[in-house]
């Protein structure tokens, strides 16, 4: 109908599934150009201290600006998958640890920023290599850079993941395994995988005040990541009965919107 009267398309399954109906550009398009053009942005959210509530580190969270709605951004969970299977996700990686290293080169006394990777770029020997260059370029001690890995559950080959983890490491940053406890493998990958901390996945934090269960959950994997010498975060902290029952259970971090919303102007940012 927007074409005009009297107009007719032919109709192709795959066009509609990988074509925005009223661009007609492709999601690869839309990501390569957000990528040239300035089109992405990062929000930050806090990581607080769960006793003291002082923030501790910021999580970066990367978001497209909607050319079709302008003042409107795309959330990651609608372009990541797009980028993963187009391979464009190795681009966003490089502008995401680009634009973290340059904000913490420019503010010294910035908390230090959390970034997420997908575990879908396990297979990109050449990341840590990107990272720890960047890092040195600018000068930025890689203690101020933390990193997620999400989708860990996408992870084909635990070999490849430790390899991409002790490079990681070795550059000298903090890592992460974000959504932890979602997935089947995730006893395996603790086993396997040498990370500092252990983001436990939003799912569980959630239902803790309703579900025995989730608190059952949640309190064993703090104490099975303390016994492990990990730092534990609980994410999708929404309101004062889960932050209470998280302090009791004795998460060392706490992320949510009962802290703070992801911005992109943080206070943690400008009052540095
Ligand atoms: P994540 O890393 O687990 O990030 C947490 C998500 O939960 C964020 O959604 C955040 O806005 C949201 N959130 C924070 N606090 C609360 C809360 O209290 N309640 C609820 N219901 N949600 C909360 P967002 O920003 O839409 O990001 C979704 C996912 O996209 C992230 O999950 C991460 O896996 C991925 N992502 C974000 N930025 C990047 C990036 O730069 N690169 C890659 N590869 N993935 C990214
Ligand atoms: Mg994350
Ligand atoms: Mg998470
Ligand atoms: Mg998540």
């Amino acid at each position: 109908k927007s074409a005009g009267k009297s107009t007719w398309r032919m109709y192709r399954q795959d066009a509609d599934q990988s074509r925005n109906a009223f661009t007609r550009l492709s999601w690869k398009d839309r990501i390569v150009e957000a990528l040239e053009n300035d089109g992405l942005e990062l929000h930050y959210q806090g990581i607080y201290g769960a006793k003291e509530r002082d923030l501790v580190h910021l999580e970066a969270l990367v978001r497209m600006r909607d050319a079709q709605n302008p003042g409107g951004l795309i959330l990651p969970g609608h372009f990541i998958p797009h980028a993963e299977k187009t391979g464009k996700i190795v681009d966003i990686d490089r502008w995401v640890i680009k634009r973290t290293i340059e904000l913490l080169a420019t503010k010294p006394n910035m908390p230090s920023v959390a970034i997420n990777i997908s575990g879908r770029s396990f297979d990109e020997p050449e990341l840590p290599e990107f990272i720890s260059n960047m890092l040195r370029v600018h000068c930025v001690d890689p203690r101020r850079l933390l990193v997620e890995l999400t989708e860990t559950a996408a992870v084909s080959d635990l070999r490849d993941a430790q390899r991409f983890i002790d490079a990681l490491r070795a550059t000298g940053c903090t890592v992460c395994l974000d959504d932890f406890g979602n997935g089947f493998a995730s006893f395996a990958y603790l086993k396997q995988l040498k990370a500092d901390i252990l983001k436990i996945d939003g799912f569980f934090v959630r239902d803790l005040p309703n579900d025995r269960d989730s608190q059952v959950f949640v309190r064993g994997m703090v104490d099975m990541a303390h016994a492990m010498d990990k730092t534990t975060i609980a994410e999708f902290v929404e309101n004062e009965t889960i932050y209470t029952m998280l302090v009791e259970f004795g998460v060392d971090l706490v992320q949510g919107y009962y802290l703070d919303k992801p911005q992109r102007n943080h206070p943690g940012i400008m009052e540095n």
